[in-house]
């Protein structure tokens, strides 16, 4: 099965609305790559001129973050039914820093994935060891809990079209990236516990990026391992010229 690389930047509390416009005009039409998709995943505010600026284009629109519940007393929360009717269509979730900052659990994380489902979002969904796991050998353990609690109670329709990201915590801006075949190996064990749950074929559909100090002058190493289907980049995504490079450098 042929599965469409995704490069998704993640650009966490960047860029204000007037910031994100002119970024976009920057990178329209060049980040725009055949047989890549390119997702920008922005701040809240950032997202109805960011959809307008991408009518037209092929580059996505996603969120960081989506509550679980439709609507209720959440001050200050942002429910899946707003976004889609904004015409956002991704939304990263689970990201190691609202896992750590905002106590988000594993079984938050699967609530959100039901709400983004329910709303017609695709989940960006951040699994991942920290350093202290990867030291004692637990790095797999940590990312099957997180990946078996994630998917509790998906369709097997549901599961193949989720997206999981691959993000070990002490590679996350910190220019310590992963080698590509450490993280190939992590992956590949990922796509296996998919088809642990469901089957070969839907593990064989779902696209499963990495993520952590992906740059440019690395991106093409990690997309030349057999598991790896792309990338959800943090600092290297906020320049336009890196940012299409990130794409082109996905091809
Ligand atoms: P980074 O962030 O590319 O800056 O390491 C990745 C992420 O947090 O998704």
């Amino acid at each position: 099965m042929s599965r469409t690389p995704i490069i998704a930047g993640n650009w966490k509390m960047f860029k204000t609305v007037s910031e994100a416009q002119s970024f976009f005009a920057e990178v329209k039409g060049k980040a725009e790559v055949e047989g890549v998709e390119a997702v920008i995943c922005a701040p809240y505010t950032n997202l109805p001129a960011l959809v307008e600026a991408a009518k037209g284009t092929s580059i996505a629109i996603g969120a960081q973050n989506v509550h679980f519940e439709d609507n209720g007393a959440f001050t200050g929360e942002i429910s899946g039914g707003m976004l889609n009717e904004l015409g956002v269509t991704y939304v990263i979730i689970g990201h190691s820093e609202r896992r750590a900052y905002f106590a988000e659990s594993d079984e938050i994380v699967n609530k959100k994935v039901h709400a983004a489902f329910r709303h017609g979002l695709t989940p960006i969904v951040c699994v991942g060891e920290k350093l202290e796991e990867r030291e004692a050998g637990a790095t797999k353990e940590v990312c099957k809990v997180q990946t078996e609690a994630a998917f509790e109670g998906l369709s097997r329709e549901q599961a193949a079209a989720v997206v999981i990201a691959y993000e070990p915590i002490w590679a996350i801006g910190t220019g310590k990236s992963s080698t590509s075949e450490d993280a190939q190996d992590v992956i590949g064990y990922i796509r296996g516990i998919v088809a642990g749950l469901y089957d070969d074929a839907t593990a064989s559909a779902v696209r499963i990026q990495y993520g952590g100090s992906v740059k440019p002058n690395n991106v093409a190493e990690y997309m030349g391992q057999a598991d790896i289907d792309g990338a959800l980049v943090g600092g290297a995504s906020l320049e336009p010229a890196s940012y299409i490079a990130l794409i082109e450098g996905a091809k």
